[in-house]
């Protein structure tokens, strides 16, 4: 069967052996948590606890105050020690509630109501959503109600559910695929009510093969209209618009979105938060991390509470291996953040801890540019990244512009394959940022 996907690309190791088949496992209930009030694109949370204050798990320890944006609950049940500014692994600092842990837990399974998407309408199924403070959970952490609420008078017709999961060393989306794959289904169905679309997809690539086993027989008893569509595995195969185009054939122009060409994409884990929202009203307090790379004792698939350090995550991976030089990053190696300490906080976008060690870790470094243009042949968005790379380096905001700058995915692909190493996705960040703040002054 001919696998589908995108033009252009590349193809890095991908490491998933050290943990595709490894089970997801509870990570120790942390005693202590640090829950960053902004873990999402939009305006940060107002707190709505103060120092002092007994929580309980689950309940809303922040409150959104502008639409693009999504509430924060405690993921442990305690004390509030502390509201204070605290690293995060974005690399900025935010703030965060800090809360010491009593011991309890709640089970979320045994006092659940039903899933009966008959009795729920869009806004319904939305305000639950949004009260579960879910985000894009594959690292985009986008507020999903806000992606559910297409503009009126657009017309969504399809959702992709992103199975993808390109990144390298990253097995969270893959896990919960072959181990909670009904939760995915029927998230699925929520979000086709939702924006009510007629046709559902689920893009899978094809180094899956128990995840796509374990989704078709869910897909078979209880959706047999949703289409599972194989994809080859090359990256960023789970780029919003590299999928669209793969499962769909529809090409998301520059400067659009996929409600623009009738589609919404969400991420696995997404769906199954969806779910359990529905079913058992529960938040966003926990998620599957991937812990992996060779730099850690025992690579691992944890759910992990929301807050919990990547200090103590590691440390319960056995922590780091002794006499490598090591970098850990939040996310895999194509487009993560290298963390500068270990006291940053699982937040709801973490997919995975990656920490790469001797060889792999691969300094960029400024050597001329030698117009090889593998970065041209490898850009999946036809851009030229040479180019705009050096645009962006040296404030050229009017030429980052026209040449389509801001139309980077951040996907890194230049960067991997440009043999003088050359950190061009770095320079086209500061570029867009540089136009952004270009522009905002001269509106002034
Ligand atoms: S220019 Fe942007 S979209 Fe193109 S390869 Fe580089 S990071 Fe990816
Ligand atoms: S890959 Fe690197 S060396 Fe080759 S053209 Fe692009 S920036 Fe220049």
């Amino acid at each position: 069967m001919k696998l589908k996907t995108f033009e252009r690309g590349v193809h890095p190791s991908y490491n998933k052996e050290l943990t595709a088949d490894k089970a997801v496992v509870r990570a120790g209930l942390p005693g202590r948590v640090i829950i960053p009030l902004s873990q999402h694109i939009g305006a940060p949370c107002e707190p709505v606890v103060k120092k002092g204050d007994e929580v309980s798990e689950g309940q809303k320890i922040g409150e959104a105050t502008s639409f693009v944006s999504a509430p924060v609950h405690s993921s442990i049940s305690g004390k509030v020690k502390d509201i204070v500014m605290h690293p995060h692994p974005s690399g900025a600092r935010a703030l965060a509630v800090v809360i010491e842990g009593d011991g309890e837990t709640r089970d979320w399974e045994s006092d659940g109501g039903g899933f009966d998407l008959d009795a729920l309408g869009p806004e319904e199924i939305r305000g639950l959503i949004r009260d579960a403070g879910i985000v894009g959970l594959g690292g985009a952490t986008f507020p999903t109600s806000v992606k559910l609420s297409p503009p009126k008078g657009s017309r969504i017709d399809s959702v992709i559910l992103n199975g993808c999961e390109c990144e390298p060393f990253l097995t969270a989306d893959h896990r919960i695929m072959v181990e909670e794959s009904e939760k995915v289904v029927l998230g699925l169905k929520a979000i086709m009510k939702t924006v009510g679309a007629g046709s559902g997809y689920i893009g899978i690539e094809d180094n899956k093969p128990d995840a796509i086993e374990a989704i078709k027989a869910a897909v078979s008893s209880l959706a047999p209209d949703i289409r599972i569509v194989l994809l080859e595995t090359k990256y960023p195969q789970g780029a919003e618009k590299m999928l669209i185009d793969a499962v769909l054939g529809r090409k998301v122009p520059v400067g659009k979105l996929p409600l623009d060409v009738g589609v919404v994409v969400n991420n696995i884990g997404t769906a199954a938060a969806i779910y359990e929202a529905i079913r058992y009203r529960k938040p966003v307090i926990e998620r599957v991390v991937t812990v992996s790379g060779n730099g850690v004792k025992e690579p691992k698939n944890l759910l992990v509470r929301i807050g919990t350090t990547f200090d103590e995550v590691i440390s319960q991976c056995g922590g780091l291996v002794d006499g490598m030089e090591k970098e850990v990053l939040s996310g895999g190696p194509m487009m993560g953040v290298a963390q500068k300490t270990l006291e940053v906080p699982v937040v709801k976008g973490t997919s995975g801890i990656t920490v790469l060690a001797g060889s792999e870790i691969k300094p960029a470094t400024h050597k001329p540019c030698i117009r090889c243009a593998s970065c041209v042949d490898a850009c999946p968005m036809g851009l030229m990244p040479y180019k705009i790379a050096d645009m962006g380096r040296l404030g050229m905001t009017d030429d980052f512009k026209s040449w389509s700058g801001l139309a980077c995915i951040e996907c890194g692909c230049c960067s991997f394959v440009c043999p003088a190493k050359r950190p061009l996705v770095q320079w086209i960040r500061v570029g867009k940022v540089r136009l952004r703040e270009a522009e905002r002054s001269s509106s002034k």
